[in-house]
């Protein structure tokens, strides 16, 4: 299997089912942020436990991209600390825009590494950046809410 297929599969499956997906409480903050050049949409709540992110969850709709990078990224983040989830997205942030010429971590990025392809494809880069972008909104958020 080529690593481009492989890709395409861990994708797809994440797609088919969605990891920590739904709306639960407590949370301290909501957000929704949407990707008008694709129609993605994703309304993502985080609930943190001091600096722990307790909690990821979501409800989307759009392309299997968008759809299955907030899936990744709820599972990079959730029992991490906040600042160890904003380290991730900016490194997942750097890949995105390294137009396919960064080689991820796969250490750190897990299965978000199979988003390494689409950097090449600049109209989905906001696809795969969206739960991610939400996470770091609702984040910030959260901290003005209980500092
Ligand atoms: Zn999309």
């Amino acid at each position: 299997m080529k690593v481009e297929e492989l890709y395409q599969e861990i994708i797809l499956d994440h797609y088919r089912a969605k990891h920590h997906s739904g709306l639960r409480d407590p949370y301290e903050a909501e957000v929704h942020h949407v990707n008008p050049s694709c129609g993605d949409e994703v309304t993502l709540r985080v609930h943190l436990d001091g600096d722990t992110v307790s909690d990821v969850s979501y409800e989307g709709v759009g392309c299997s991209i968008s759809q299955a990078s907030t899936s990744v990224m709820s599972d990079l983040v959730i029992g991490h600390s906040y600042q160890h989830g904003l380290g991730l997205h900016q490194e997942f942030l750097t890949l995105m825009q390294s137009k396919g010429e960064i080689e991820p971590d796969e250490d750190r990025l897990e299965d978000g590494i199979a988003f390494a392809g689409v950097a090449k494809f600049p109209a989905r880069v906001k696809c795969a950046l969206l739960g991610w972008s939400a996470f770091k909104d609702a984040v910030i958020q959260a901290q003005g809410s209980t500092n």
